[in-house]
Formats: C-alpha cells, structure tokens, sequence
C-alpha cells in the first residue's frame, strides 16, 4: 500500500506536497483567547493568498474537535484558493472547553470514564468517515493532542490513550502540543513505549518556546519529529529563540527531523504575518545560513514523510 497524506480534498502522493507549513490554524476559537478567534472565512482566504503568493503549497491546521476549527469551510477554502489543507481531529487540553466537557465523573468504562469512554472511535470517526459539519467526505488527516502543563494529568493521559488507539486503528499520524513545565519526556515515553506508536508517527510542538537545548536534543533522539513554530505569537519570546533552536538541532544532525509550522492562534500573530512570515523571514535566514538544501527539506521533505500514512479503515 502506498503512503499519502490526507488532505480535506482527498489522499494525496506525498511528493506532491509542496512547501508545507506544517503547524497552523485557519481557524480557532478557545475561552483562553477572548477576543482572539480566527472564524473568519474570508479572513482564513485572504491568509492562504498571501501564503501561495509566498511560495507556500500545503498547510496543516492543528486545530482539534470543538474549538472551531472550521470544517464547513476547509474544504471551499482550499479549493478555491489551491493551497492543500490537512485538517486535525484530537483533543486540546481540558481548560480550553467550556467547563465540565472533560470531567471525568460521567458513566462510561472504569479505565476511562465519561466523555473519554469513546474518545478513540470519535478520533477515527473523523479520520475516515469525516468531519461533523464538513461537506462529505472530508477528513480528519492528523490526530493532535496536548500534553497538560505541569506532572501528567489523568486528561492528558486519556486522551494520548485515545489518540494511540485511533492511530494504531488508521496509521494517523499524532501530532502533540507540549508545554514548557510539563513532561516532555514523559510524553514521548507514553505515546511510544507504553502505547507502541512508532516515534516517527510522532510530531512534538512548541520546542521554541522550550529554552532547554539539551531537552530538544534528547526529545530529537528519541526518532520523533519536532515541529518548530514561528511566528508562534507576536513578539513571544519563542519567536526569537526559533533561529537558534533549529540551528543547533542541525548541528545535532536531527535536520531530517525537523518541521517549521507558524502556529497562528491568534488574531494579532494573524496581523503580524503569520505563515507568510515563515516564507519571507525565517525560511530565507536558514538559507543564507545553511544553504538552500536546508528550508527545502523542513519545509518539503520533511513534511511529506512525516505526515504520509499507510491509511487503513478499522
Ligand atoms: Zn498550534
């Protein structure tokens, strides 16, 4: 069977992936950002013109169930403007949903109870059959995730258990939001040794906004992808560390495992360039500092091996 990535539009030959923002929303809506939503289809059309004028092909929007993430336009907005969308299914961290949508007290099975009972079969659900609201037939091609900040919490472990099993049942790959004062170790250590998903199934975000050098390279030598972000936010301090955490992962020999995603979650990141900016600013200082060879493969190569999969239909 031959490994395609899954756009709203259908399976595609990864070869025909192109330049690829591999970590953006379109769309996104959280209580933790008031006043912040991306909703705006006309909005998200005007973002994907300019990131096509720039060169840009693919772009793979980690925006989970229940935050907005605009499945009814994903798929006329990308037809429309030509740019490929994958769209994600997944869960975010609790504190993003209205409260109580993640508590824990419901019935359900004793290992995972209440809304986590059938977390996985909703995860695949969306990965083959479609996304609720979606024209038919459009699909979920990626499972996101977030580590809580802090020690694992029982959220964060239900829902990776989920996001494991959906993928072993689909060949989805997962795609994880980390936090700075959370486990990121521990995170690989679940989802690879105790769940048995294949680090290179694996995508770790947010390793900008981490400023441990030695982490990221443990993490890297782990065999997982690390998805580095910027413009993440405007003026966040994880925008200016972006440069020399790539540059020194490099040196560590991890390039083959390294992704670059804007991650614009919000309206003034959206103002302050967005995924044009990582064509424009960041993708030309790797060149002159690395060469060609070198944003082509994080923006191309690599993210058409790490978001292609053998997709199989439970
Ligand atoms: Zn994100």
């Amino acid at each position: 069977m031959s490994r395609t990535v899954r756009t709203v539009l259908g399976d595609l030959d990864p070869a025909a992936l192109g330049v690829t923002d591999a970590h953006d929303h379109l769309f996104i809506r959280s209580p933790l950002l008031p006043g912040q939503e991306l909703d705006d289809p006309a909005a998200a059309e005007d973002v994907l013109r300019a990131y096509a004028a720039a060169g840009g092909r693919t772009l793979v929007q980690w925006t989970p169930r229940g935050l907005g993430r605009g499945a009814d336009s994903l798929a006329a907005l990308s037809r429309t403007t030509g740019v490929r969308i994958v769209a994600a299914t997944g869960a975010h961290q609790a504190v993003h949903y209205a409260p109580g949508s993640f508590s824990a007290t419901g019935a359900g099975a004793e290992d995972r109870p209440g809304p986590y009972a059938d977390l996985a079969e909703r995860f695949v659900a969306e990965l083959t059959t479609g996304l609720p609201g979606a024209p038919e037939g459009v699909r979920a091609g990626l499972i996101k995730v977030a580590a809580d900040a802090g020690p694992d919490s029982r959220h964060t472990r239900w829902t990776m258990a989920a996001a494991a099993e959906a993928h072993h049942a689909t060949g989805a790959p997962i795609a994880v939001h980390l936090e700075a004062d959370g486990a990121p170790p521990g995170v690989v250590h679940r989802l690879c040794h105790r769940h048995g998903v294949r680090p290179d199934r694996v995508i770790l975000g947010h390793l900008t906004r981490l400023p441990d050098r030695a982490l990221h390279r443990h993490l890297a030598a782990e065999g997982v992808y690390l998805a580095l972000d910027s413009p993440s936010r405007a003026g966040h301090a994880g925008d200016h560390q972006a440069f020399e955490v790539i540059a020194d992962l490099v040196e560590a020999g991890h390039a083959a495992q390294l992704l670059l995603g804007a991650d614009t979650t919000t309206r003034t990141a959206r103002a302050a360039g967005g995924p044009v900016r990582l064509l424009t600013e960041l993708a030309p200082r790797l060149a002159r500092s690395h060469g060609p060879e070198l944003p082509e493969l994080l923006l191309t190569a690599n993210p058409a091996a790490a978001f292609a999969a053998d997709w199989r239909t439970p």
